[in-house]
């Protein structure tokens, strides 16, 4: 393990603003939090975030990197809080630490192998901060150089699998080679020992009294370099056992017939020099036909410049050249951290603390916005990309992406159209939230459902998935369409048992023909809709007959409705039992689709009711003596009596409005509002409409179960001190 001063003085060394006294409390605070823990390989527990910090010196990443790295797994496995950490190292720290904490609590689960993209997404759009995934991926190639060490199989496949799968990838999208490489191969080594075994067995056998081939080539390609007159600095590398397997199966080839187990590079000053020498390589070896690939002209989507070239080289050998700049293999080893050292030694002594450290970010992204190839997705190097998307777990750890502001009615449907139908709740983060809350990146989303459910259509105005739109506009019109019909097939009952003619859905497959309708459903919707009114329905189907008696048996009820407005109260007379007997009944039907309430008068089950047809709307249903009842013509058709039908086991809820006056005084509101919820009423609406010295005027709004419901509540409130009157109101 590295020591304290060690580490300072390696920091220390590349980096010209450190601020030695920060290194070092953080590496106090974090060796006292972790104080004994141990890894699982028997080490303290603390050599781990000090290796982090080692591997990022080497990337010669800055301060603020480095004591992230030392505090990274403070806040998961200690005692020690975000906000300490922030109170003692700064709202800076305090963020990357928080970042880097929110992704350890990310695991691709086994099953959710395909959405990959997704995860390794949902990793970059948590990442606001590009020195957060630095830290992580570095703090997963020590937890993968340790692995061994973890007991469990298991554990192990996983974590190896999550680092093929999303950090290894992550890595080299940043260009960063070298880690992704080696990230690879250590889990190359725990999901393949044997395959990868073989392949160093033949590494070896290759190598076989010739260890000094590597040499003698590069030897000879220096000399060839050195009498063009162009400087080169020769090197070579073998590649991982991994990259050469991944290789032999990606082009179906042999160990044999691979060109390049060993890479050489040729680090030129300039670009020029680079296809110069590319001519005298050319120009001396016999180049492999199809092999070459210009990468400076057309650098990768990571950024990556070389030119590759494969040649029948010394000792007629099939060789792979790069040739690079410096700058273009450190960019390519090095990647993110090499474009951040450049940015340093451009900026130290010159720019101060003008904020610096952050220009190497800017510059990424410049380099990312500009770069030639267009044919490459540049979201895979692009970390704000996904700004506009968020990113959610199921409990399973599937990973669901929606559109930014995605609500967990969109996260259902995204799962499932079933799902988002019966949806009636859900948990986020193990909380219960309301449906319609915006979700964040990393929320944990569990939906609850129920089998009676169904969609409401005021979903509609917060969902943001198109898929979510459809699927309950399609729901909601289906369901609609039934209660019209429902409704429809109720007044044509009725229609005919009051012309003298029994009703059946046979009978009105006989007359049909007389209607411009394809099925007798389709009748039952116009009637319901109030396209169709029951006068004209009676005229199509008994023509000679029915004109008078129709209109005898409505105007009955018109003539009737119209003079007890007049006397304006809801007393009845004995006689309407006969009524009520062909009256349509009303369930308690969804309400907003088929049958309204009527804002005016907010009819309660107990009040004396009437319907009235609006065209393409369904019924409205007003109390008998509504105020708004009086403005209508008397002889209108469109009248339809109709009498409440409730299932006593499930009343439904229904609105009362309340006018009240409350004395102005320090708990007279609580008075009111505890008298209703102790006659359990719910108070849905509460409105000021006048306010004086000593009194309120307030209108509330009490979801009830009927009329007896509410004049109980009424009767309570009456008899509460602070309040001065109640009553029910109407109009
Ligand atoms: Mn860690």
């Amino acid at each position: 393990m590295i020591r304290q001063f060690e580490l300072v003085e390696r920091v220390a060394d590349y980096d010209s603003h450190l601020d030695e006294d920060l290194l070092n409390r953080a590496y106090v605070f974090s060796m006292k939090a972790h104080g004994s823990q141990l890894r699982a390989s028997g080490d303290p527990y603390f050599s781990h975030p000090v290796e982090v910090a080692a591997i990022l010196a080497d990337y010669k990443l800055d301060c603020a990197t480095i004591v992230t790295a030392l505090l990274h797994d403070t806040v998961e496995d200690t005692v020690a809080t975000i906000e300490e950490i922030r109170e003692i190292f700064g709202e800076d720290i305090g963020r990357l630490v928080d970042g880097v904490t929110k992704l350890a609590k990310l695991e691709l689960q086994p099953e959710a192998n395909q959405q990959a993209e997704n995860f390794r997404k949902l990793v970059l759009a948590m990442s606001d901060d590009i020195r957060v995934l630095l830290v992580k991926l570095a703090d997963r190639l020590h937890n993968m150089r340790t692995l061994k060490h973890l007991k469990s199989k298991d554990k192990r496949l996983r974590i190896a699998t999550e680092t093929m799968e999303i950090y290894a990838p992550l890595a080299e999208r940043l260009g960063m080679q070298r880690l992704k490489q080696e990230l690879e191969d250590l889990a190359f080594a725990e999901q393949n020992p044997d395959a990868r075994q073989s392949v160093l067995r033949r590494l070896e056998f290759l190598h076989e009294g010739g260890e000094d081939l590597q040499e003698r080539v590069s030897a000879e390609l220096e000399k060839t370099c050195e009498a063009s007159g162009i400087p080169a600095e020769v090197g070579s590398r073998t590649k991982t056992p991994y990259s050469i397997w991944h290789k032999m199966q990606r082009n179906h080839v042999t160990f044999e017939q691979l060109s390049d187990t060993v890479a050489f590079r040729l680090i030129v000053d300039t670009v020029a020099d680079c296809y110069a020498v590319l001519g005298v390589v050319h120009g001396r070896y016999k180049m492999v036909p199809g092999r070459f690939k210009d990468y400076i002209s057309t650098p990768k989507s990571n950024n990556y410049q070389s030119l590759h070239t494969t040649v029948i080289g010394p000792e007629n050998r099939r060789i792979e050249i790069q040739i690079k700049t410096s700058m273009m293999h450190r960019v390519a080893e090095l990647g993110v951290a090499a474009h951040w050292q450049y940015k340093q030694d451009v900026s130290s002594g010159e720019l101060g603390n003008d904020g610096g450290q952050y220009r190497w970010l800017q510059g990424l992204l410049d380099i990312l916005e500009n770069t030639q190839n267009p044919e490459e997705f540049l979201e895979h190097t692009k970390l704000e990309m996904y700004s506009d998307q968020v990113f959610c777990f199921t409990p399973r750890g599937g990973v669901i992406a929606l559109p930014r502001g995605g609500t967990a009615v969109d996260f259902a449907y995204a799962l499932h159209t079933d799902v988002g139908h019966t949806c009636v709740g859900c948990k986020v983060n193990g909380r219960v939230a309301p449906l319609r809350t915006p979700l964040q990146n990393g929320d944990q989303v569990e939906i609850l459902r129920s089998t009676k459910a169904a969609p409401e259509p005021s979903w509609e105005s917060f969902v943001v998935t198109g898929k979510a739109r459809a699927a309950i506009r399609r729901f909601v019109r289906a369901e609609q369409r039934e209660e019209y019909r429902k409704l429809g097939r109720a007044i044509a009952d009725k229609a005919f048992r009051e012309s003298g003619h029994e009703f059946s859905d046979l009978a009105m497959e006989n007359v049909l023909n007389v209607f411009d309708a394809p099925t007798v459903d389709e009748v039952y919707v116009e009637l319901g809709q109030g396209h169709l009114t029951s006068r004209q329905f009676l005229a199509k189907i008994f023509p000679g007959e029915g004109r008078w008696r129709a209109a005898n048996a409505f105007g009955a009820i018109n003539r009737m409705l119209p003079a007890r407005l007049r006397r304006g109260n809801g007393e009845h007379r004995a006689s309407d039992q006969n009524r009520a007997e062909h009256a349509i009944p009303i369930q308690g039907l969804t309400p907003g689709l088929a049958v309204h309430y009527g804002e005016c008068c907010h009819p309660l089950p107990g009040d004396r009711i009437v319907g009235i047809a609006s065209p393409g709307k369904g019924i409205d249903i007003h109390t008998i003596d509504c105020a708004q009842l009086a403005d209508l013509p008397d002889d209108r058709d469109d009248w339809i009596d109709v009498r409440w039908d409730l299932d006593p086991n499930d009343p439904g809820v229904y609105v009362g409005r309340i006018d009240t006056v409350v004395s102005n005084q320090p708990g007279s509101l609580s008075s009111l509002s505890s008298v209703i919820a102790k006659n359990m009423g719910n108070i849905s609406n509460l409105k000021v409409t006048d306010r004086s010295a000593d009194f309120f005027d307030l209108q509330v709004d009490v979801e009830v179960a009927d009329l007896k419901h509410l004049t109980n509540i009424i009767a309570a409130l009456r008899a509460t001190p602070d309040i001065s009157s109640a009553e029910r109101l109407r109009g």
